[in-house]
């Protein structure tokens, strides 16, 4: 097959800047490109502007493609060279997103641009209390932190870093891979130097050439009031260390509140149980109650059945965003006693007589049945 010359494919001349082919190359590859083109032959048109591109618009191949033509580009380079096969299946998509703003950027590409650090994520554990009255706590988190040594170089110095001699500096290659639609070409992260586009001769000792290091740190956090299970909090920049002089990464904070044996928290609220006996059901009674803020006096009336529900304003949990309180609700359950003194069973025999009569018109069924419809 005969190919045609890089340069005349571009339209642009032997001296051309790069700024020139850039241009050159973006008006052809919308010309042509297959998804909008009504050219003839507009797909492999696209991909001899593309292949001409790959080649003129790095240094290397560019100097290589001078000296020795096409000839270089089908054997003179690592990995197969840079386009001698051609570009069949090429992923048309990634370009067409790269140029109409479909947003598809490559992850390969974007290896050399300052990246922001990974996020790190702590589980925190709190009783129910401090999940309601907060807490300030200085925690030891693990963190990727920039090398102390090398402050982040990776090397011993700034003379042991060469531009990566596989990709030229560029942070990728182009690799060939076999697929169901045959043969496809992409650009990938640079084996060699993993994207950095450099090599490190001598690398720093403390990092091995990879410029962070783990270190603890100590933060402090600050645990809000009402704060509840599976909630967070994010502290920006406390987590792993940017790359390229890219922002830190964020920690956040996962709570979780341990279980109260007392109390137990619905939405702002919190409920408890408040087991009372039949003479304070039956005769009413003041009975001290435990909130999370102290002890509180509430007045059972006379005739109070179990599972009877009263409610203690404003001795909730504080509202996490608005901190407003919610309320207390006291479920009573009426216990029946056990273990009976002699005392105790001689006053509950009287008061079945006194019973007995006061409904002497019902049998056992009809006492039965108003006794079960009570409760
Ligand atoms: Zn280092
Ligand atoms: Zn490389």
């Amino acid at each position: 097959m005969d190919k045609r010359d890089y340069y005349e494919v571009l339209g642009v001349s032997k001296s051309a800047s790069d700024d020139e082919i850039k241009k050159a190359y973006r008006k052809l590859a919308k010309k042509y490109h297959p998804d909008v083109s009504t050219e003839p032959n507009a797909e492999a048109k696209f991909k001899e502007v593309q292949e001409a591109y790959d080649v003129l618009s790095d240094q290397t191949k560019r100097g290589q493609y001078d000296q020795f033509g096409h000839q270089a580009a089908n054997g003179g380079f690592g990995g197969g060279g840079f386009g001698g096969a051609g570009f069949e299946g090429f992923d048309f998509g990634d370009i067409f997103s790269a140029f109409f703003g479909g947003g598809g950027q490559r992850t390969s590409r974007a290896t050399n641009r300052p990246r922001k650090g990974s996020d790190i994520q702590r589980k925190m554990s709190i009783t129910f209390e401090e999940s309601i009255f907060g807490k300030t706590e200085k925690v030891k988190i693990p963190v990727y932190d920039e090398c102390h040594v090398c402050h982040g170089l990776g090397a011993q110095s700034k003379k042991d870093i060469k531009v990566c001699s596989q990709c030229g500096g560029s942070g990728t290659v182009i690799m060939e891979q076999q697929t169901l639609f045959g043969r496809t070409q992409t650009r990938a992260t640079c084996p060699t130097c993993h994207g950095s586009g450099k090599e490190i001769i001598n690398k720093c000792p403390n990092c091995h050439g990879e410029g962070v290091e783990k270190i603890t740190k100590e933060v402090e956090i600050r645990v809000p009031k009402g704060i509840e299970t599976g909630q967070q909090i994010r502290l920006e920049g406390f987590g792993n260390k940017g790359s390229n002089g890219g922002p830190n990464g964020d920690l956040y904070i996962v709570f979780e509140v341990k279980p109260s044996d007392k109390y137990v928290r619905e939405g702002d609220d919190i409920i408890v149980n408040l087991p009372i006996t039949f003479a304070q059901a039956a005769l009413g009674a003041e009975i001290k109650v435990d909130t999370v803020y102290g002890p509180v006096m509430l007045n059972i009336p006379s005739g109070t059945q179990s599972e009877s529900k009263f409610r203690i304003k404003g001795k909730g949990a504080p509202n996490v965003r608005t901190k407003q309180l919610g309320d207390q609700h006291v479920i009573v359950t009426v216990v029946t006693p056990k273990n009976l003194s002699n005392q105790q069973k001689k006053i509950f025999e009287d008061l079945l007589k006194v019973e007995d009569k006061a409904e002497p018109q019902k049998n056992w069924w009809e006492r039965f049945k108003s006794n079960f419809n009570r409760s």
